[in-house]
């Protein structure tokens, strides 16, 4: 194919952020942050090694992803607690804030209430940048490891895939049939997974997580959320994922509450204000 004459011409226009963010309404870090220095924690949860389990948090409260024993990634869903059809938006969050997210940006939920369902108030990795490979931590750019694409590209049946255990997680937590359960499953965020873009022909590419035991990525909990965390079988994700060839570690769930008063200021997220009248006629 012959480029046309003015082909640089047309590459070298630069480029604007589709969604500047200057507008988006923004977390009171400076609230979020006073209120975690001060937590009481109220629950724990340990997720085996290539396994899911799922949590609670009500609005209100924090909760903390934690590496213990060693790198390992953590593929998270979450959910309203009240309403599973209100989920996390991965496409739209990258849209928002980026491929990769880390202290003060946020989790957004799914259309009609896009809203922030957690709000990111602490990454010990957030030093990390972005390395001379265009690789990152925290993404929101892959989806999970499922047994679909496993079977599509190298055949066999293997159940310990992401997508699997959420699977398996939420349906034991909701008492539903796997099928069920299946379909609420959703594009993840990838806790202390390293990825990219190649820069020769675009494609995802993972590498060895930075993340070392004590490491923790921290939320503040928007909205009342169900969430599950699936520890990845890719462990670090240095080689391979949906396969037990990964050396894999669990991971921690701990959640925290504020002191009285402290979050007196803070109010909820009101669903989207959208009319959703989709203009008829
Ligand atoms: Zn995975």
């Amino acid at each position: 194919m012959t480029a046309p004459h003015d082909a640089q011409a047309r590459r070298a226009i630069a480029p604007v952020i589709c969604y500047p963010v200057e507008t988006l309404p923004a977390p009171d870090m400076a609230l979020l942050t006073a209120a975690r220095a001060d937590l009481v924690k109220t629950s724990e949860t340990l997720i085996p090694a290539r396994d899911a389990a799922c949590f609670t948090v009500p609005a209100g409260h924090f909760f903390r992803i934690t590496s213990v024993q060693g790198p390992q990634v953590g593929d998270l869903n979450l959910w309203n607690a009240n309403d599973l059809n209100e989920r996390f938006y991965s496409g739209k969050t990258r849209a928002l804030h980026g491929t990769h997210i880390t202290t003060g940006d946020r989790m957004w939920s799914s259309f009609p209430a896009l809203r922030p369902m957690a709000t990111i108030t602490h990454d010990t990795l957030g030093w990390y940048g972005i390395d001379d490979f265009g690789g990152s931590v925290h993404d929101v750019i892959g989806t999970r490891c499922d047994p679909y694409t496993h079977n599509l590209l190298s055949g066999g049946q293997y159940h310990h895939c992401c997508h699997s255990n959420l699977t398996r997680a939420l349906a034991a937590q909701l008492k539903l049939p796997l099928d069920q359960a299946e379909t609420f499953v959703h594009d993840v965020l990838n806790v202390f997974m390293c990825t990219g873009f190649t820069r020769d022909t675009g494609q995802y590419f993972m590498k060895a997580s930075p993340v070392r035991p004590g490491d923790y990525l921290e939320f503040f909990a928007e909205i009342d959320l169900l969430g599950c965390l699936s520890a990845c079988p890719g462990g670090d994700c240095s080689a391979e994922h949906s396969s037990d060839a990964a050396a894999c570690h669990p991971l921690l769930v701990e959640t925290f509450a504020a002191k009285p008063g402290a979050l007196d200021a803070w109010q909820p997220p009101a669903s989207n204000s959208y009319d959703r009248s989709h203009g008829p006629g």
